[in-house]
């Protein structure tokens, strides 16, 4: 199982889809926030995904651990990627994507992270106008993804993951990010051989 983070606009999904059409094996994309928000859902909790953030922590908890309980039963069967965030900013501080016992359910070989500059998010951010997404500066956007470094260390810590940082630039192009990903998905496979 691989885990593929990286903050709103910083090219994730892009590359995730790319990446997928060349690996060796078929991998399951599965995306986090849509298993926690079919629960949510379910729950009567929220009508929107842009809203579960704004839940209490705990509720937040136990919607990622019922999806992280969903995955891993499917994971049993396909290699799996899992489109999520390391932390997410909510209104009153930074979640963390992984709890400790979530990330032991889950047990991943890799945690990718996807990072640009933060004027370059920005500027994708800005050409993106699908989502309701906060608004934030180029201060906030490195501090998060400092935020997700630290948080990638403390999820290795509690699982077998190893970490790999993959950068989405403007100029050096979409297409290393994508073979760098495919080179871990491959990887990653191993297991299923
Ligand atoms: P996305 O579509 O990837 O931007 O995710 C939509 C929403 O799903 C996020 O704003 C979060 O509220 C939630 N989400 C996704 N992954 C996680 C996670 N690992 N832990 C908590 N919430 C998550
Ligand atoms: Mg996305």
């Amino acid at each position: 199982m691989v885990i593929i983070t990286g903050i709103p606009g910083v090219g994730k999904s892009t590359i995730t889809k790319l990446a997928l059409k060349q690996t060796r094996a078929k991998f399951r994309l599965i995306n986090f926030g849509d298993i926690m928000f079919e629960e949510a859902v379910k729950s009567g909790l929220v009508k929107h995904r842009d809203e579960m953030r704004k839940l209490s922590p705990e509720v937040q908890k136990g919607l990622q651990l019922k999806a992280a309980e969903k995955i891993v039963e499917i994971a049993r069967k396909e290699p799996v990627l899992i489109d999520t965030h390391a932390t997410i900013r909510t209104p009153v501080g930074y979640l963390l994507g992984f709890p400790k016992e979530v990330i032991e359910i889950i047990n991943p070989n890799f945690i990718v992270i996807i990072e640009a500059t933060p004027s370059e998010i920005l500027g994708r951010r800005l050409r993106d106008l699908k989502r309701d997404r906060d608004v934030e500066t180029e201060e906030q956007i490195e501090r998060h993804q400092d935020l997700n470094r630290a948080a990638a260390i403390s999820y290795a810590m509690h699982s077998n993951a190893l970490i790999k940082i993959i950068e989405n630039h403007e100029d050096k192009g979409l297409k290393e990010a994508v073979s760098e990903l495919v080179e871990i998905l491959d990887m990653a496979v191993g297991e299923y051989d």
